[in-house]
């Protein structure tokens, strides 16, 4: 094996193989070390999987919805294996494309678990192998709480692998994986209760968008316990689970448990002590804007430096580190600022820039304006089932330049991508004004958005 890079990259998940990909093309000579299997988590136990079990959930709303659009149709149930069994065999075709891909660019594929040493190389199971510039791409992990009868839960990774759908689930957390995974779980049928510390989920995501959620998840059937925690798991004779909460109640059993309480950075093996790499308190890897960490010519990106953990922010720090690297752009590095991000939600969020709390810390509340609309999807017009969707600009100064667009309902999910744009150029509620609408859509609403108020911190566009 060769023992000298220009480049080793370890981590080969969305970042990490983003970045040696490009630095090969500038004709870096990358290597790539990867403990488990490539494309990481977003492919393997993350965005990939996800996406597919919420299509499904989808397609079970929408062949419910089928009738009252006149079609004739007998459900004869749901396959969690055939589901499974699909889903896992693409996975597995992604993971051949990844492989073939690094090495049609030239990076070279080390399957090894990584750690620095004390004399500047990486120690791989190999034997140790150099490098000018060493990147940190390993991510996260998901988090188990410590408590008794923890290991009898399972967590988003075991979740992918559930051979079949339980019956009855608590998820536990209040972050977007959880609130995905209810709504999945859900909609495919299962009998949902999600217990949150607190007494709202999504905690950072503007007001109008959790309250939004919350109350479509109850009206769906989601039971949502707050304020409650647990203090201990254990099995019952039919290998069930009961929990042992304070404050609240959780009426057992269930057929699984699913830790969704966050993530943190997977940085256990990596012996950042040995190359002197500091870590913050929830042990991430500390960067600069350029993904510089203290140690010279030694980088990380993605979920090891907790900055945004979402796969395309992983992969842009990793294309801009190599851009400035090898690619002669000595000023690269991806700006943080106004990174769009969705929630498969029942209803889906879409949503970039401030919410309306960070509106207001930022620029004081004489200085935002709210524009924003509640109304029903023309999809839900020959039905009983009514599902709303709610949008919202928040417009700062005079020029009511765009400082946060938010939207959760039917479609939100596709929509929020084009406006991500028009937000990035700095667009002002005029340029909205300006744009002729596409009718009849969702995202048409945006552009037609009028009356204003004042931010009360009671927005929510109730009806
Ligand atoms: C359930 C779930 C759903 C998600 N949904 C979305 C979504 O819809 N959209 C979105 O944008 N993001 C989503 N994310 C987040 C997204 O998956 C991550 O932000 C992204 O994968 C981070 O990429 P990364 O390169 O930082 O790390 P990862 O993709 O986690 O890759 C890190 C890799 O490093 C390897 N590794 C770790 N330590 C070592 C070592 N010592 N030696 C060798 N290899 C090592 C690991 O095996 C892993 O393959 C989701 C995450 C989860 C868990």
């Amino acid at each position: 094996m060769q023992n000298k890079f220009d480049l080793i990259v370890i981590g080969g998940g969305s970042g990490g193989i983003a970045s040696a990909r490009r630095a090969a093309e500038y004709g870096a000579h990358a290597a790539l070390i990867e403990s488990g299997r490539l494309g990481g988590t977003c492919v393997n136990v993350g965005c990939v999987p996800k996406k597919i079990m919420w299509n499904a959930s989808r397609l079970g709303e929408m062949l419910d919805d089928a009738t009252e659009y006149g079609f004739i149709i007998e459900r004869g149930g749901f396959n969690w294996g055939t589901l499974k069994t699909g889903r896992d065999s693409y996975i597995e075709r992604l993971n051949q494309i990844y492989r073939k891909n690094l090495n049609s660019s030239g990076v070279q594929e080390i399957q090894s678990r990584a750690s620095f040493t004390s004399n500047g190389a990486i120690q791989t199971e190999a034997g140790p192998i150099r490098a000018d510039h060493i990147l940190i791409a390993t991510g996260g992990l998901p988090t188990v709480p410590l408590i008794p009868g923890a290991e009898l839960g399972i967590t988003s990774d075991g979740f992918f692998e559930l051979p079949q759908q339980p019956e009855k689930v608590l998820i536990v957390g209040a972050g977007y994986i959880a609130t995905e995974f209810a709504g999945v779980l859900n909609a495919l049928g299962s009998n949902v209760t999600l217990l949150l510390r607190k007494d709202t989920l999504l905690r950072g995501f503007d007001v109008v968008l959790r309250e939004t959620v919350m109350d479509e998840m109850r009206q769906n059937g989601i039971e949502i316990i707050t304020g409650t925690n647990i203090k201990a798991l254990a099995s019952t004779r039919a290998n069930q689970l009961t929990v042992d909460c304070d404050g609240g109640k959780a009426d057992g059993p269930f057929d699984a448990v699913i830790w969704a309480i966050g993530r943190h950075p997977d940085t256990t093996d990596l012996n950042l002590k040995a190359a002197g790499i500091k870590t913050d308190a929830g042990g991430h890897v500390i960067t600069d804007a350029y993904q510089n960490t203290n140690v010279e010519q030694i980088y990380a990106v993605g979920d090891v430096t907790g900055r945004r953990d979402l796969t395309p922010v992983a992969i842009a720090a990793g294309r801009r580190l190599a851009d400035r690297l090898f690619g002669n752009e000595p000023n690269a590095c991806l700006d943080y600022d106004n990174i769009p991000s969705v929630i498969f939600s029942h209803p889906p969020i879409g949503t970039v820039g401030l919410t309306e709390d960070e509106a207001v810390a930022r620029f004081g509340s004489d200085q935002i304006m709210i524009y924003d609309h509640r109304f029903t999807n023309i999809y839900f017009a020959p039905m009983q089932r009514k599902s709303p969707t709610v949008i919202k600009l928040i417009v700062a100064g005079p020029e009511e330049n765009i400082v946060g667009c938010h939207a959760v309902g039917e479609a939100a999910d596709e929509l929020i991508q084009g406006f991500a744009v028009a937000v990035k150029m700095g667009a002002r509620k005029a340029d909205f004004d300006n744009t002729v609408a596409i009718h009849p859509t969702a995202a048409e609403e945006l552009v037609t958005l009028r009356g204003s108020r004042k931010p009360s911190g009671q927005s929510g566009a109730k009806p």
